[in-house]
């Protein structure tokens, strides 16, 4: 019998590994295996491996090796950069200013300093989900210790003005973070263009592994308070032994996405523009956010409920999301804020694609949402 081919179509929740970085990984894992603060040469060949893949971060950013500090994850890098904010700018005020849309790592961290004690602002975007500068600086008061925005929503694909919001607080205490989680090596930046202090980034959206994250502390940022204590790796800022073969992997897959570039993000462009017209050819399928960025593409089929359309496609060996865009049955926070209205948001899946994704992928996908919608009755 012979296996169907796997569809996936789902590169905003995660990628594949790049078979270039498992092996860049697996030659650590097995090789360059020493505790970098060993003393011996295995330890230095680990180090230098740590330090090779911090100059790779910091050629991708435009920054120097010692702003890039690695974490385990892009949700710690968005945690530790709002809460070294807060204490940086502790005299300002407890006041933050972030965006209805932003990704749990961003807005649960906000809900705990709630708890604590701070007060935020949650700027809500307009029906497409997009953001102004202008309603996130109106929200700047002399008490906000903190902006924190997103590059690019997970969900719609939306650029968010984080560089007129830069300039807007240049004269201002706030600080500000940006979550470039789904924006780096997707919508070309460095962090001088962006102008923000802290940028959070990830490794698993871009060909790199799980597990490894990390975040460019820098602009009129100061050097963070830790957010764990323990030895003294990563400068003291972010202890525990350095996970060598994730940054290997990290690395690597930085590498690879940038010697291609400008062609990768052409053919995503190209690809979600040929989605775009395939999927329209689906009655009543509505396009949401209609964001910029090459990779992620949101629809809703209005009546027929995202969960439904996942599991039916996900047996047929198409991968999609309704994930973030449907939690647990209830629409998502990204939806709601745009104020889509009940049975568009209980539609929407997202679709999100990688520099190999093929036009052949998309037909596969829209025949099997055509199938979908022409087989089911709709709920709502
Ligand atoms: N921020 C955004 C915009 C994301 O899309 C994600 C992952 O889905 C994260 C943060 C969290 O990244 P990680 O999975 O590395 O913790």
């Amino acid at each position: 019998m012979s296996e169907k081919k796997l569809i996936y179509l789902d590169h905003a929740a995660t990628t594949p590994v790049a078979p270039a970085a498992a092996e860049a990984m697996l030659e650590v894992l097995t090789g360059a295996y020493g505790n970098p603060s060993a003393q011996y040469p295995l330890g230095r060949e680990a180090r230098d491996r740590v330090e090779g893949g911090r100059a790779v971060l910091a050629s991708a950013l435009g920054c120097r090796p010692e702003q890039v500090t690695f974490t385990s994850c892009g949700t710690e890098s968005d945690n530790w950069a709002i809460r070294a904010a807060l204490w940086q700018n502790r005299r300002v005020g407890r006041h933050i200013v972030t965006t209805a849309i932003e990704h749990s790592a961003v807005l649960q961290c906000c809900k705990a300093l709630e708890r604590e004690g701070c007060s935020v602002t949650y700027v809500k975007p307009d029906g497409k989900g997009r953001i102004t500068a202008a309603k996130v600086l109106e929200a700047v008061r002399e008490d906000t210790a903190l902006v924190s925005m997103m590059l690019v929503n997970n969900e719609t694909g939306v650029r968010l003005p984080v560089e007129e919001v830069a300039a807007g607080l240049r004269d201002r205490p706030a600080l500000l973070h940006t979550d470039a989680v789904q924006g780096f090596l997707k919508v070309p930046f460095t962090v001088k263009s962006l102008g923000a202090d802290y940028v959070a980034l990830s490794g698993h959206k871009i060909g790199g592994p799980k597990g490894i994250g990390a975040l460019y502390v820098g602009g009129r940022a100061k050097t963070p308070q830790p957010l764990l204590y323990g030895g003294g790796q990563e400068n003291g800022l972010r202890p525990g032994t350095e996970p060598t073969a994730q940054i290997a992997g990290f690395a690597k897959a930085v590498e690879l996405r940038r010697e291609r570039l400008d062609e990768h993000l052409a053919h995503m462009a190209e690809i979600k523009a040929y989605a775009v017209e395939t999927l329209s050819e689906i009655p009543g399928l509505v396009l949401v956010g209609e964001g910029e960025a090459p990779h992620i593409l949101s629809v809703s089929l209005p009546g027929y409920p995202s969960q439904n359309i996942v599991t039916d496609l996900g047996e047929q060996g198409i991968c999609i999301s309704a994930g973030s865009a449907c939690h647990k049955g209830k629409a998502s926070h990204v939806l709601t804020a745009m104020g889509l209205d009940k049975r568009t948001a209980a539609g929407t899946i997202r679709l999100s694609f990688s520099p190999d994704t093929t036009r052949e992928d998309i037909d596969a996908a829209a025949a099997a949402l055509l199938e979908h919608k022409t087989r089911r009755f709709p709920m709502l």
